[in-house]
Parts: C-alpha cells; structure tokens; sequence
C-alpha cells in the first residue's frame, strides 16, 4: 500500500511516498521556486538495491497545478508510481484547524470550505495547504486525501491553559486563542517515548521540545496536550531561529508610537528579523555556535537567551504537569545540538533532571536516551518524522472509513 504525503507551501511542493507495508520512503522530493523562470525540483526514488537515486530538473513551473503534474511525470519515469491511482491515499500537512479540527479528516468540500474560513487565523499557511490540496484533489480525484493539522494535537488543552487573558467576547467573535503548532511532530516524539520507556503514552507526563527553525514546547499527560507554548500563531513561545517568541504586547505599540512603522513591518520584524538572528544577525545554529566557540559575544548571548527561555518553559510545564517522567528533545537543534541539551539540563537536578555527558555527547541519528543513572527524570533525543506520521495518520483515517 502506498501513501503520499504532501506539504505545500506558498511556493514550494515538499512530498513522500511510503510503501506502508514496512513504513519505508520509496521516493522523496522538493520542488521550489514555483512561479518563478528557474522552478527546481530535487527528486530521489529507491532503487532495487535500496539506494536512492537523484533527478534534479531546473524548469519554468508556473503553478502548483503544473507542479503536481511536474511531480507526477517524475514518479512515473522514475519508476516510483505507474500512476497517481497506485496511491492509497495522499495525507496533507494543514497549518490551521482552528477549533474545527480535533483530528486527522477525511477532506470533501465541506472541510476544505472549513480551511477557508480559517485562513484568517493562517493567511500565510492555510492558502497555499489550501491550493495544494485543491491541486492534489483536481490531479488524483479518484485517490482518498486526508488533512492532517498542526494544531489538532493541542486541541485537548484545557480552557485555563487556551485562554488569553482577554474579553471574552475576543474568544466568542473571533476565535482568539492559544492553538499550539507542531503537534503532528510533539504527538510523535511522545508516541516514541512511551514505546522507548515500555509504557502507556496515557500515562506518562512528559515535556516536548520541538528545535527546529520554529521551536515549540509541550505539556504532554493522559496521551494528550495539555499546554503548548506557541499560541493563535506560531510566533508565542521559545526563541526561534527568526521569531522572538514571548513579548511584552506593549512593545508593538510603542515601535508602531515611536519608529512609525506599520504593523505590517512590525509583523516581517518580529516574526523574519528577530529571534536568533536579531540578537547575532544569524539564524542557524551551527553558525551561531561556531561564532560563539570563537568568542563571539552576541553569539554567546543568543544561545544563553535561547536556553533560558527552554529552562523558564521547562519549570513551568513542571509545574503544570506535577510530575516529570521524560523530557524529549526533537528537530534540527534538539536532535543534534549536544551543547543546547547540555546547557538546558545543566543545575536542573533539583527536578530529578541529570544530563550524562558522555552519553549526550555521542553522536547518533537513533532515538535514545541522555540521562545519568541517578536522574529521576529520563532524557531522551528522539529524532522527528513529521512525515511517517502523516502517512500512519492517513492509513489510520483510510481504514477507520474503510477505504482500504
Ligand atoms: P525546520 O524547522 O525548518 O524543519 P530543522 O528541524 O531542520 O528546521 O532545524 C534547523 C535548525 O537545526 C537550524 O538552526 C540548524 O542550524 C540546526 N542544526 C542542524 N544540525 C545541527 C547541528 N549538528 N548542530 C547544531 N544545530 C544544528
């Protein structure tokens, strides 16, 4: 059985196919640029002896619709696909379920009508979900589509932890709240975990650390989300590679009082200019920790902001939880930088955290654990696959409506 996934962004195609009898990719591939004279797409296909192999194509791709066909043309040469009805199912990332979407949905028109109104919670990720969802459904109409959200995993926030401390009416009217982002990566890692430990997810408390570019913290008890740091949108919470996370809201009147900027540059300055790069002009963090290894000050000042805000969130999911069982660390940073884990876990043995530095040391792309004998805590690197889990939800969606 074969399952698609794709991820479509405003100018870009990201997808998969797996082979869900053994879960593994079969194919792969990025298309970029879209819209633009020099559209790329980067495809690689399994061959028979398990290696994958490489097509680059540099061509005008005008829209997603002619890049879906592009995709698609691919698969068939490469031998990945004899056609797009070989599919299973095709899952999509969505951005934005509101409040709409606790869980991964079967599409038909009514839910993508129901992405649409969301589009003013996401005007940047539900649109192009959108357009490639309505690509995907024009290109491959007899193959099951799936939506599968951001947000659904923090859908079972209590209302304490979702609610803004705003009038009412705000919530009612127009649907202000915290939704948390994510979650498709937060709900694997915890899976993971709990399989790792030997025991039920619903009966572990556990703290998730998504470190990618965006970065994201979860409270994770009774097998569901129980706070999230990111909120309406994805800019709330940790320090990230260009957002500022946490923000006194007053700092956007007086930028918008002061420097005259409109809030549209606000926006671009708190969400593209500011996290890692606006306190040392970088934003990955390989670069930054070179910088800061050569004595680099702002360098230095970026990580140790970086690593205060995960330890503050830290203690509060503590708190929130009551009990500790893991802490999980997963994306581009919680999975391969050893020193931010370090720095994050270091003085924190009051709460039964102890870090082995050797152990966290070593490099690996297993999931594993990273904590002392003596820690009460367990600390564990799990290593993210937002797609697989796509392509399971998917599966798990196709066979409850008996489609497969
Ligand atoms: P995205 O959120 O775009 O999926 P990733 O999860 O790939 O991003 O994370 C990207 C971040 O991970 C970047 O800041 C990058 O520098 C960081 N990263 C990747 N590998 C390493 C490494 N070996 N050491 C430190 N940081 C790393």
């Amino acid at each position: 059985m074969k399952i698609m996934v794709l991820n479509s962004g405003s100018s870009s195609i990201k997808y998969q196919i797996f082979d869900m009898r053994d879960r593994s990719v079969l194919a792969s591939g990025l298309l970029e640029k879209i819209g633009e004279p020099d559209s790329r797409l980067t495809h690689q296909t399994r061959n028979q002896e398990g290696r994958f192999e490489t097509v680059a194509k540099t061509t005008a791709v005008a829209d997603h619709t002619q890049g879906f066909d592009l995709i698609n043309s691919v698969l068939r040469e490469t031998g990945a696909l004899t056609d797009m009805t070989e599919l299973a199912g095709i899952g999509h990332r969505a951005v934005h379920g509101g409040e709409a979407f606790t869980r991964p949905t079967l599409i038909n028109q009514d839910v993508i009508d129901t992405i649409r109104d969301l589009i003013p919670l996401a005007p940047l990720h539900n649109p192009a979900n959108l357009t490639g969802i309505e690509v995907a459904m024009a290109g491959a109409p007899e193959v099951p589509q799936v939506a599968i959200f951001d947000t659904a995993f923090h859908q079972t926030l209590p209302p304490h932890a979702f609610h803004y401390a705003l009038p009412q009416e705000l919530y009612r009217k127009h649907a202000i709240r915290r939704y948390g982002f994510h979650g498709t990566s937060h709900f694997f890692v915890a899976k993971k975990t709990a399989r790792i430990l030997e025991r039920p997810l619903d009966e572990l408390s556990l703290i998730t650390l998504h470190l990618g570019n965006g970065a994201s913290a979860a409270a994770v008890q009774n097998g569901g989300s129980v706070d999230t740091s990111m909120g309406l949108t994805p800019l709330e919470g940790l320090i990230m590679g260009t957002r500022c996370g946490d923000l006194d809201p007053a700092i956007i009147f007086y930028l918008a009082r002061e420097t005259d900027r409109s809030f549209e540059a606000i926006d671009a300055l708190l969400n593209k200019a500011s996290g890692l790069r606006g306190i040392c002009g970088v934003n990955d963090m390989r670069e930054i920790s070179r910088l800061a290894a050569e004595g680099n000050a702002d360098a230095q000042l970026a990580i140790r902001m970086y690593v205060y805000r995960l330890r503050k969130y830290i203690g509060s999911y503590a708190a929130v939880l009551g009990r500790l069982d893991a802490l999980v660390f997963t994306g581009g940073i919680g999975e391969n930088a050893a020193q931010i884990r370090y720095e994050t876990c270091r003085n924190l043995d009051f709460f039964g955290i102890v870090i082995d530095e050797a152990k966290n040391n070593q490099p690996s792309r297993e999931a594993r654990e990273i904590q002392s004998p003596e820690s009460r805590v367990r600390i564990l690197v799990v290593p993210t696959n937002e797609e697989l889990e796509i392509a399971d939800q998917t599966t798990l969606v196709l066979q409850k409506e008996n489609l497969v």
